[in-house]
């Protein structure tokens, strides 16, 4: 098995230094690039000339020099021969999903994947695109098989999944994939540097770097990794997704997030430790807690298999309280009385931020899609931030969970 560690392809990746020799690269703010020579630009409009052919540049919502070198920064990442980054994780898998299904194709999805995500095959890519999708329960193989047609293109899944938490066995959806000759995509969001899943078999891997890559709840932007083929595909000027709907990474974004990659493993260790330390403390006072990290997690066996053991199990846990109210009260305990995090969407902060799934980031879910997902209406994602320290927020956890009856309700211990 492949246990890939990001940081070494990284480390060797050619530094892109400043105009003046500065240790950062410049940020190229233009919209649109001259050529010396007249015949260069019709050269770059038949696909002739570009960023890896000649150094030629066209024009923003193409190609960005420092947007490309982001690019390279994510493909390094993930392990992919190319990649290109987004204004947001919805336009990378909006225009990964457009550029591999066209009218009266199909995909097979997993049934737990971001409320977006969901919404994007269940509700808009029928109506406007003509694409159908499948949910199924992609730990079950029979089901995955089984779900596959004569029309299927794209087998989607998230490599841990927002918000149940299972993992998805790359290497075994790969084999699927491959012997039905259909795309295997693969969101990395939850689990960047701790899964690669390129390395594992996927073709194709998208990042919202919206919540752990930007750490900081300050940027939405995405990324697409895969082929050099499939890149040009998403970029070509007559029929490109990327290219033709736009969502173009701005590159004063792109900067920055640069900027943030090489901390990415200082952070992802910090968010797995604290993570861990908390889903372990929950379970041993009796509290309903999911997390991967954990040696009761129905998936924790295959995460060990799966993942660089450098990264630990990451920043996410859940807890199930049964009800929304119960959910709610907690929440804002934690948030207005006792200072642990924030009530907010989102992941990969470096505080802790909480919300019901139910009623947020999977709302857009049936009830009855919702239940057979097993997001339950008292489910609270929390994505565990790193300051502070460990005693002080397991305090303030624990006082929370005491004022709501928590123990009471659920201690094993009594
Ligand atoms: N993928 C996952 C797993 C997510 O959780 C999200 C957002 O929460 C997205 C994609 C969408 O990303 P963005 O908000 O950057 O468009």
């Amino acid at each position: 098995m492949t246990r890939r560690n990001p940081i070494e392809d990284l480390a060797l990746l050619r530094h892109e230094f400043g105009e003046h020799g500065g240790v950062n690269m410049s940020i190229e703010a233009s919209s649109t690039f001259t050529v010396m020579d007249p015949h260069t630009m019709p050269e770059m409009f038949q696909g002739r000339k570009g960023p890896e052919n000649a150094g030629c540049y066209l024009y923003g919502r193409h190609f960005n020099p420092t947007v490309y070198n982001l690019s390279r920064q994510l493909a390094a990442l993930e392990g992919t021969e190319s990649a290109y980054c987004t204004a947001s994780g919805m336009g990378a898998i909006s225009a990964t999903l457009m550029a591999l299904c066209g009218h009266g194709d199909h995909i097979v999805s997993s049934n737990t994947v971001y409320g977006g995500s969901y919404a994007l095959m269940h509700y808009f890519l029928p109506a406007t695109a003509g694409v159908t999708t499948c949910f199924v329960n992609i730990s079950d193989l029979d089901a995955v098989r089984a779900a596959i047609t004569d029309d299927t293109r794209v087998l989607y899944v998230e490599s841990v999944a927002n918000p149940t938490l299972r993992v998805a066995d790359i290497p075994r959806l790969a084999e699927i994939a491959d012997d039905a000759g259909i795309t295997l995509v693969v969101d990395n969001t939850f689990s960047p540097l701790i899964l690669s899943p390129a390395a594992l078999g996927a073709d194709v891997v998208v990042h919202s770097m919206t919540k752990f890559i930007s750490g900081m709840s300050d940027i939405i932007a995405g990324a697409v990794c895969g082929s050099h083929a499939f890149i040009e595909q998403l970029m070509d000027l007559h029929s490109g997704p990327l290219m033709l709907l736009g969502p173009t990474m701005d590159p004063k974004t792109a900067a920055e997030l640069s900027l943030r990659i090489p901390h990415l493993p200082l952070r992802m260790v910090a968010h797995g430790e604290r993570a861990l330390a908390l889903a372990e403390r929950l379970e041993a006072v009796g509290v309903d807690v999911c997390y991967p990290g954990l040696a009761g997690h129905p998936d924790r066996a295959l995460l060990d298999r799966l993942r660089c053991p450098d990264y630990g199990y990451g920043g996410v846990l859940t807890i199930d309280l049964g009800e929304e109210e119960r959910a709610d009260k907690l929440m804002a305990l934690l948030q207005n009385k006792y200072c642990f995090g924030f009530m907010a969407v989102s992941l990969g902060y470096f505080d802790t931020l909480m919300s019901c799934s139910g009623a947020s980031t999977s709302s857009e879910m049936s009830d009855g899609d919702k239940a057979a997902a097993g997001i339950g209406p008292g489910l609270v994602r929390m994505s565990i931030g790193y300051t502070g320290t460990l005693e002080q927020r397991w305090g303030q956890l624990e006082a929370a969970l005491r004022d709501i009856g928590c123990f009471a309700a659920y201690s094993r211990a009594g």
